[in-house]
């Protein structure tokens, strides 16, 4: 299987998130997409939700799509996840599936600055999901061997910043969130 791999804070998840994880499926053929919440940062400024609400919310926003899955990895790990460890402990779990991360056009550049850059574009392929409103980077395989792939869209510009302040004013969500998220944020009184 071909399993996409969205890590992300998610706080909250938007359209934004699931329109490239739709733009990369399509684009590479992925039988399934999967959204890796981070959990609980050890020392933290954010994110401002707990790791089980951002993980509720991912699940209410996936659920419609048959190809669409949330797993926990990251969550149960106590403290920082490093996406190397998490692309090795789904590799050994599931030795027959190809993995491919899928990150947002604004993390690529900061990606050969994360911990074991070269193992990391071992266990994976990349999917590079441009964002609307920033410049489109170049997408060159940063070591021998690397495999990356641009997806231009179609993508949405929205950012979980904007949500967040869009709600600490007391404005309408509505459109860049999936319905079942601007109910949970609403009930439970987040980023207000
Ligand atoms: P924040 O505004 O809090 O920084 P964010 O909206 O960028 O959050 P993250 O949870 O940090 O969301 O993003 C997870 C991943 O999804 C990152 O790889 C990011 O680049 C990507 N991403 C987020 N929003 C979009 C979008 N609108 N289009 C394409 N990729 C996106």
């Amino acid at each position: 299987m071909r399993v996409g791999l969205l890590g992300g804070t998610f706080d909250p998840i938007h359209l934004g998130h699931l329109r490239a994880a739709e733009s990369a499926r399509e684009g590479l053929d992925l039988d399934l997409v999967v959204f890796l919440p981070s959990g609980e940062p050890p020392h933290r400024t954010g994110p401002l939700a707990s790791a089980l609400d951002r993980f509720t919310m991912a699940c209410l926003a996936s659920a419609g799509h048959p190809r669409f899955a949330v797993w926990e990895t990251e969550l149960k790990r106590p403290g920082p996840s490093y996406t190397v460890d998490t692309l090795a402990s789904l590799h050994a779990e599931r030795p027959d599936d190809e993995l491919v991360l899928v990150v947002g056009g604004d993390t690529w550049p900061e990606m050969t600055e994360w911990r074991e850059p070269e193992r990391l574009f071992s266990l994976a392929e990349v999917a590079v999901v441009t964002r609307p409103g920033q410049p489109s980077p170049t997408t060159a395989p940063p070591f021998p061997g690397a495999r990356v792939t641009r997806i231009d869209g179609p993508a949405l510009p929205i950012s979980a910043t904007a949500i967040r302040e869009h709600v600490r004013r007391g404005e309408s969500v509505r459109y860049l969130v999936p319905v079942p998220v601007a109910e949970f944020i609403a009930r439970r009184g987040l980023y207000a």
